[in-house]
């Protein structure tokens, strides 16, 4: 089976991925992945938020690793993006970084909530225990619908996140994931199934099945990533997100140049 874009990969500018942007390209062509895009942790306005992401002076050499992998590979179609966090008030942030680059697409993703919680950061694990989980979807799905609706990306990623570590909600979320779903659409954001879920506690991609069929419901176009942090871990459980993809419903997802959507066959 064809396997689709991966649309999520990191770089070690990140500090905690490993292997560099040709490396990924180099494997991508060994699994006859017919495109690939780079889309490693943005920078913040300030460097000391974390220490997971690349700093805003390291964004020059970001664009030359990615051209670096496009001019020893030309084989193959490489995408430039960034998964971008979507923190309240950094949105002038993200239009300033948006007309830096010749970017493809941006992801827009929520790791941060109730202030400076990045949820999904083993070493913040035991944070969880101060917080109600029903709670944390909650909060989760108000900033992801927000900025869905912002209309900053082209992609949200990993739209389930806060289930990484297997912290379920035991309230019904339906209207969470349909607010969220009608603001993806109203702004035609596309979602990301993303594939690094089955790596994790949770043991399943990122969204859920359920999550998916209301998508589907919804008219909201998808594209696919592996989260990859690794080289050995492009393109890792395409295959399974194809599937769940089919038994959603869906036959087409998107591919981005200039931040301009594609309809494809998947
Ligand atoms: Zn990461
Ligand atoms: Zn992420």
């Amino acid at each position: 089976m064809p396997l689709p874009a991966d649309y999520h990969m990191h770089t070690p500018l990140c500090r905690h991925a490993r292997g560099e942007p040709v490396e990924y390209a180099a494997r991508a062509l060994e699994l006859c992945l017919p495109e690939i895009g780079f889309s490693d942790h943005s920078p913040v306005e300030y460097d000391d938020q974390d220490d997971w992401r690349m700093l805003a002076g390291e964004l020059e050499e970001y664009v030359t690793k990615v051209q670096l992998a496009r001019d020893t590979h030309p084989a193959l179609p490489i995408r430039l993006g960034l998964e971008v966090d979507f923190i309240p008030e950094h949105e002038p942030w993200i239009e300033e970084m948006a007309c830096r680059y010749d970017w493809d697409y941006f992801i827009g993703s929520v790791h941060y909530i109730s202030g400076k919680w990045d949820f999904d950061n083993p070493k913040r694990l035991a944070e969880w225990e101060k917080h109600d989980v029903n709670e944390v979807w909650g909060d989760y799905f108000d900033r992801l619908t927000n900025a869905a609706a912002s209309g900053l990306f082209q992609i949200i990623g990993h739209p389930d996140l806060p289930k990484k570590f297997g912290h379920r909600p035991t309230r019904d979320c339906s209207q969470l994931y349909s607010s969220f779903l009608a603001a993806c659409e109203g702004t035609g954001t596309c979602i990301e199934l993303n594939t690094a879920g089955l790596r994790k506690d949770c043991a399943e991609i990122y969204p859920s099945l359920e999550f998916l069929k209301l998508a589907k419901g919804a008219n909201v176009q998808i594209t696919f990533g592996s989260d990859a942090h690794a080289v050995h871990e492009v393109g890792m459980g395409l295959e399974n997100a194809l599937i769940l993809a089919r038994e959603a419903g869906y036959e087409k997802c998107c591919r981005f140049i200039g931040r301009e959507k594609n309809v494809v066959t998947v």
